[in-house]
């Protein structure tokens, strides 16, 4: 082979190499090249562990390349230098299967080592009785070294696609949550635990502000119990820790390296919470207003790279959106839920919301109870004072029997001048006192001189019914009964 040729054969080898990005096209490339233009053949071998066993590929001509795995004689360091190794005594201490196997008459090998990392040999080789050239054997040799930088390239390039794909990972697990349950504290949960895992970070804390903007409080975190009654005030001359008051009035990310030494940190806190470096990223709702921060620590000194700030300011515009959105689907549903006159739950949503709670009850749960409740004499009312006095005594008793009960009780207006109220954990004895406080505050309204009264039907479970629907029943039966018996009056199962 005449210089210049050689000269672009070398030219040619590196070009190939440098715009191949897979492993094995890439040394198929390359064999396939030095077999055809230095009439050798070419193996590659690829060490398996520490075992004395390698993968070998023989580079064929064609398109066909075969993968065998083959023991090798001797361990893998004697391998780690150049051998050219003639006849059958001298090829087998090293390649005896390979040399039965491929009828390996001279072998020239050179190890491919990558960042002192030795996996890889290459074998040129022929079968008949000449020499292998030594323009194959230099050939051969820079090829080696060229796959070098390859390989390396290739591994760098992996490794790169793997943290992509690992942060990507995780970006689709914190995005990812049910808009149907809109839990917020679920999805809230679930990003203090995914956030800091996605950029190998520690702690993560979300901490959002009351409805004034005079307090953040610390809500959800992956290392804090969240205690009741903990926050910061929004206040400078209140609190040590500024950066969820700096990160809010910058709208920008508080990177601080350490929080122990930090004038803009609380050190006590830094040192009782195990924190050092870390960051505080705004949450802001669509408008921009500020909605609470997300505190991202890491338990030593850190260098965060850029790649990790604008991962953590995303997230936290993310936050900031299913904020904004669940808020909006909180006003939207409370405005749907409610009766217009009196502001009451309506009968669609008491029942839906009577029935999660029935639903959701374990065996051990307390006792509750369920009224039905019905104005009397209400149509002696429309016609002697009008419907818009009517409506005047629907709404003042059903303000009557919301202060008449605690917030997490139900009630709801059921139909015209019918109500229904659901009293958690509250068993038959309680049940019945609250009614009789019910029917005592609304006897005594009065409005425009006119006054009416209310009749009410009691059922307890576990007692007067085994399901939802059996205990509306039963309620309903007894409000009949009350009725019945004189109005003004509830009533509960008979004994
Ligand atoms: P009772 O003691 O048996 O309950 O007698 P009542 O007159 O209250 O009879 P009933 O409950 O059967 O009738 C309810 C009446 O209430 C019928 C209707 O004229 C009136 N009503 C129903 N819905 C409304 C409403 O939204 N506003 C007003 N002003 N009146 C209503
Ligand atoms: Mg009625
Ligand atoms: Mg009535």
């Amino acid at each position: 082979m005449k210089d210049h040729e050689l000269k672009k054969a070398y030219l040619h080898i590196t070009r190939i190499l440098n715009r191949q990005h897979d492993k094995d096209r890439g040394i198929d490339l390359t064999g396939r090249f030095i077999k055809s233009r230095f009439g050798v053949e070419v193996l590659f071998y690829d060490f398996k562990g520490d075992q004395n066993q390698a993968v070998v590929r023989k580079v064929s001509g064609s398109h066909q390349q075969r993968k065998t795995p083959l023991p090798i004689e001797r361990p893998i360091k004697d391998y780690r230098k150049i051998l050219y190794l003639k006849g059958k005594e001298e090829i087998d201490p090293y390649f005896g299967d390979s040399r039965r196997m491929f009828s390996i008459s001279q072998a020239y090998t050179i190890p491919i080592i990558s960042r002192s990392d030795f996996k890889h040999l290459l074998m040129v080789y022929i079968t008949g009785s000449e020499e292998i050239s030594n323009a194959a054997r230099d050939f051969g040799r820079f090829a080696a070294r060229e796959l070098v930088a390859f390989l390396t390239r290739i591994q760098r390039s992996n490794h790169f696609y793997q943290a992509m794909l690992f942060r990507v990972n995780y970006l689709e697990n914190i995005l990812s949550y049910q808009n149907n349950q809109a839990d917020m504290g679920q999805i809230m949960r679930k990003m203090v635990r995914d956030i800091p895992k996605a950029i190998a970070m520690k702690k993560c804390t979300i901490a959002l502000l009351d409805k004034k903007k005079e307090y953040l409080l610390p809500y959800y975190s992956n290392f804090l119990e969240p205690e009741a009654g903990v926050k910061y005030p929004m206040d400078k001359s209140l609190v040590t820790d500024h950066t969820g008051i700096l990160a809010l009035e910058k709208k920008e990310p508080i990177i601080v390296y350490d929080a122990r030494t930090d004038p803009r940190c609380d050190r006590e806190l830094a040192e009782e919470l195990n924190i050092y470096s870390n960051v505080t990223v705004p949450i802001l709702n669509l408008q921009g207003n500020p909605l609470g921060v997300m505190y991202v620590d890491n338990e030593q000194y850190e260098i965060f790279t850029k790649e990790q700030i604008r991962f953590l300011k995303i997230i936290g515009g993310h936050i900031g959106l299913i904020l904004s959105n669940l808020n909006y689907i909180d006003r939207l549903q409370s405005e749907v839920q409610r009766d217009g006159l009196t502001g009451l739950y309506n009968k669609e949503s008491f029942l839906t919301l009577y029935q999660e709670y029935f639903e959701g009850r374990e065996k051990s749960s307390p006792a509750f109870s369920l009224m039905m409740l019905d104005i009397d004499n209400f149509k002696g009312i429309n016609d002697t004072c009008g419907h818009i006095l009517g409506d005047r005594f629907i709404k003042a008793f059903g303000e009557a029997m919301k202060k008449s009960v605690r917030d997490k009780d139900l009630v709801g207006r059921y139909g015209g001048e019918e109500f229904m109220i659901l009293l958690k954990d509250t068993d038959r004895g309680a049940a019945q006192h609250i009614g009789e406080r019910i029917r005592r505050n609304i006897e005594e309204i009065l409005i425009e001189g006119v006054s009416t009264t209310i009749s009410i039907g009691l059922a307890v479970f576990p007692g007067d019914g085994d399901s939802g629907k059996a205990l509306l029943e039963t309620a309903d039966r007894h409000l009949y009964r009350a009725k019945k018996e004189g109005k003004n009056r509830i009533a509960v199962r008979a004994y």
